[in-house]
């Protein structure tokens, strides 16, 4: 096992990292910003070594900054999180290269998977429908009429690079598909430096369902069955559950199943999520692969008594997995909140500041994965999450009831965060009788037409 890890990111998933690597025994490095100084999760870890100004262009994505950190620190391994340069495949590769373990899959799999485009070959040669749509990128605006003809308007144009909810664009007649086009190379090309697109079916209001996979150094993989992350905003999750509840045993099982096939088939190692379109027959489409800890992973957690931080560090330092497939069983029944600073009566506009009180939920069934304290300033450089609020019951209905409780007990004061409009979810008749779909929060919360998203 290693004995020193360097955590090259920041907030409640540097932190999450920070308390896995204590739990284990292992001494454990933070990097952070100027930005970041002051941040009270810092005290956690052994060393913090700062690796440069806010932007994160200067610090948390600066390769050789972070390199020269481990280098200074004396590590064994790397762990990215999420974000930043967790899905950078040459970065795993300097990583390795340099001489430190990084803890996440091999840099192939992880340049596969980053090309959408090619994950869905992959997938499908490993019988795991996709979502209806081109075998790669588009080469020509013809080629792209022909085949939105064939599968039928509305399409989704989509960045092949693409990530984070962006470089998506909708398009629902002939007409505007070659503009669409061009619109969606140029975001492509500006956000990912790669102007290659592809094409797919529009699915009509689906949910999102993701398996989590583990897959050891020694060719075992196993699933930990489903979450639910329907409920989005512009792409992004905002509440997520696991097991996903509308599945039936049937599905649930042949999501894992078709899961496990697409991780073999690319060769995956540690930790991953399959991600699938479900439609209303229950026929799920496969449309990513995220090769890295995912934000929502804490309500795997709970259901299943996995720790998957201490998995996806046992299994870079090339430990066999301790369990079986047959072994890991649902418990229950686990929810997240998304805690953003971000304000939900006004468009979600971006809240940074300085957070004046704090009151956090306790009690059964409570947890609260965060960095933030009384008198943190929250940073404008980085993503707007300030926290995750996870509950666990035996039932959907019973974690919704936690979650109310938990979330009137939480009080964020000086700056505005999504805490209302959680409140609000919580109570809805259609999100409690799970009829909800990706567009729903969308449409009932923040009425604007879908097309201009
Ligand atoms: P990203 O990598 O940017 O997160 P994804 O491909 O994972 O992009 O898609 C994110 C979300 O966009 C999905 O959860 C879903 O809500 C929506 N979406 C993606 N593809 C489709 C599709 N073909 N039809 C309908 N919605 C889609």
């Amino acid at each position: 096992m290693f004995q020193r890890i360097l955590v090259a990111n920041r907030g409640e998933i540097a932190l999450r990292v920070i308390r896995a690597c204590k739990e284990l025994d292992i001494e454990v490095v933070a990097v952070f910003s100027e930005a970041d100084r002051a941040a009270p999760y810092l005290e956690q870890a052994d060393r913090a070594i700062c690796i440069g100004r806010g932007p994160s262009v200067d610090s948390y994505l600066n390769r050789p900054r972070i390199i020269a950190a481990a280098e200074v620190a004396d590590v064994q391994a790397i762990h990215p999180g999420y974000g930043f340069l967790s899905e950078n495949p040459d970065f795993a590769e300097v990583c390795r290269s340099s001489g430190f373990e990084f803890i996440g899959p091999p840099h192939e799999a992880i340049r596969k998977m980053g090309l959408k485009t090619e994950a869905k070959q992959i997938a499908a040669a490993a019988q795991v429908a996709c979502v209806p749509g081109s075998d790669g990128v588009i080469a020509n605006d013809a080629q792209a009429l022909g085949l939105a003809r064939q599968i039928g308007f509305p399409v989704l144009i989509k960045a092949a690079a693409g990530g984070g909810g962006k470089g998506m664009r909708l398009c629902s007649d002939e007409r505007s598909l070659a503009s669409a086009l061009r619109t969606a190379r140029g975001e492509a090309e500006a956000a990912f430096k790669n102007p290659s697109v592809y094409l797919e079916k529009f699915l009509e209001r689906p949910r999102h369902v993701e398996v989590q996979i583990l897959a050891d150094t020694r060719d075992q993989i196993v699933h930990c069955w489903d979450r639910d992350c329907t409920l989005q905003r512009r792409h992004q999750k905002l509440v997520e559950e696991a097991p996903a509840s509308t599945l039936t045993e049937e599905v649930r099982a042949r999501m894992g199943a078709a899961a496990v096939r697409l991780a073999r088939a690319a060769g995956y190692v540690n930790a991953g999520t399959c991600e699938f379109l479900v439609d209303a027959d229950q026929n799920f489409y496969f449309i990513e692969v995220n090769a890295r800890i995912q934000v929502e992973h804490p309500v795997t957690e709970m259901v299943t008594g996995i720790d998957l931080v201490k998995q996806q560090i046992r299994i870079a330092a090339g430990e066999p997995l301790p369990f079986r497939q047959e072994d890991i069983a649902i418990r229950g029944h686990s929810i997240q909140c998304r805690i953003n600073s971000e304000d939900p009566e006004n468009d979600f506009r971006p809240s940074p500041g300085r957070i004046t009180g704090l009151r956090i939920p306790g009690g059964p069934g409570v947890r609260w994965d965060s960095h933030i304290q009384v008198g943190y300033s929250v940073p404008p450089f980085y993503d707007s999450l300030l926290g995750k609020l996870i509950v666990h019951a035996p039932t959907r209905l019973e974690a919704i009831a936690t979650m109310r409780r938990a979330l009137d007990e939480l009080v964020i004061e000086g700056i505005r965060t999504t805490i209302p409009l959680h409140r609000k979810i919580m109570r809805n008749p259609d999100f409690l009788a799970g009829r909800v779909d990706t567009t729903w929060v969308e449409r009932v919360w923040t009425p604007r037409p879908v097309a201009a998203r």
